[in-house]
């Protein structure tokens, strides 16, 4: 879904939301707003405030400051079996001594639900997440990926407006976490329940998500679509972060309406897209691997030396060594037509006009 959030669809809306633990700010002025229906994902390395900021919209953790608004009520008075949200958790706690079907009912009933209703409910839940054929079965005699979807079958059924998964496939095998990741996007979409996914994979995020939140040392640096993400980082934390990516000295001349004029170290001035707040002066573009091609020198916005090439099946990976002593790495696809390079040639390199991008910082 494409997502413009309006004030008439916000599910959570976090405002300036700051979390203490004694000295430590684990969240600082955090301000999101994520729409209803939308897979909107926390991304950010260990430590930077994903899972408080989840446990706080949980109600598990109190705000030091700030507030949290869901479907427009403040929520912080509600204790957190009140809010009108659920959580899928990274170990998945079934109950071992229930059944498949007992452990998906178990809070339905909880809620008050008639035992009928629940196990109704319960059974189109395990449908949901194609599951049926394993109601009666005990978690223990499930895979690892099977006993993941029970507990997301047991945190839809009572049929929460906003689900939190805290790295729900951090502890699943590759393969079984790629086949999940589709499953579960299907589901988010299949439900219209509003998901707010925390993880520090930049693939998963990239994959599944309407919208990412990249966060950094509790604070939020970058919040847009996984392309807006990739294709226009803001500042250094957010390019590195998200896949791989060239950062090269620049020297600002000229900056307007988003576009600015950049010297390379060599001299050179080539045209970028700049980031919000990036300045004239010292600074830094970002230039993904697989926006540069190799060429002939003459004429090449960056000439260097080959200093190694790593085969990587599809595609070739090329570190350059530029004339100024900056390190490139250039991502090249195997094909009959690219020549490789060898080691010690020297080589140029293009990229087009939208491939730089000014950092702000
Ligand atoms: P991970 O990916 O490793 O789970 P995270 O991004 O979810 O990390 P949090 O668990 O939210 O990070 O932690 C954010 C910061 O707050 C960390 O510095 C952590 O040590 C600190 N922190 C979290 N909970 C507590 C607590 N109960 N008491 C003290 N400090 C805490």
């Amino acid at each position: 879904m494409t997502v413009n959030v309006d004030t008439d669809t916000v599910a959570v809306d976090i405002r300036q939301l700051t979390k203490r633990f004694g000295p430590v700010t684990a969240l600082g002025d955090v301000s999101l707003s994520i729409a209803d229906n939308e897979f909107f994902t926390l991304l950010g390395p260990s430590g930077c405030g994903k899972t408080t900021l989840l446990r706080t919209i949980a109600g598990f953790e109190a705000a030091t400051t700030g507030e949290i608004h869901l479907y427009g009520e403040d929520i912080a008075s509600l204790p957190p079996n009140k809010r009108p949200v659920n959580t899928v958790f990274q170990h998945y706690a079934l109950f071992p001594h229930l059944s498949v079907l007992q452990n998906v009912m178990f809070g339905l009933q909880r809620l008050g639900k008639p035992a009928s209703q629940a196990r109704q409910r319960a059974q189109e839940m395990l449908d949901l997440v194609q599951l049926k054929d394993f109601a009666d079965r005990l978690p223990t005699q499930l895979s690892g990926g099977q006993q993941q979807r029970v507990a997301l079958a047991r945190a839809l059924a009572p049929n929460p407006k906003v689900l939190l998964l805290d790295e729900p496939l951090s502890a699943l095998d590759l393969k079984l976490r790629q086949a999940v990741r589709l499953e579960l996007q299907q589901i988010q979409q299949d439900t219209g329940i509003t998901f707010i996914f925390v993880t520090h994979d930049q693939e998963e995020a990239l994959t599944m998500s309407d919208r990412i939140a990249v966060l950094s040392e509790g604070t939020v640096q970058q919040v847009g679509t996984p392309k807006a993400i990739y294709e226009q980082p803001e500042n250094r934390f957010v390019a590195n972060f998200i896949g791989e990516t060239n950062l090269l000295n620049v020297q600002t001349t000229t900056l307007e309406n988003g576009d600015a004029m950049c010297e390379l170290q060599s001299g050179r001035s080539i045209q970028c897209t700049a980031a919000h707040g990036a300045k004239v002066g010292d600074g830094h573009i970002s230039i993904r691997p697989e926006q540069l091609s190799l060429s002939h020198t003459d004429d090449a916005l960056l000439v260097g030396k080959v200093t190694r090439h790593v085969y990587l099946g599809t595609d070739m990976q090329i570190s350059v060594e530029l004339e100024h002593g900056e390190h490139l790495t250039v991502r090249q696809q195997n094909t009959e037509t690219h020549a490789m390079p060898s080691l010690n040639d020297t080589v140029g390199l293009q990229f087009s006009t939208n491939a730089a991008r000014l950092l702000a910082d």
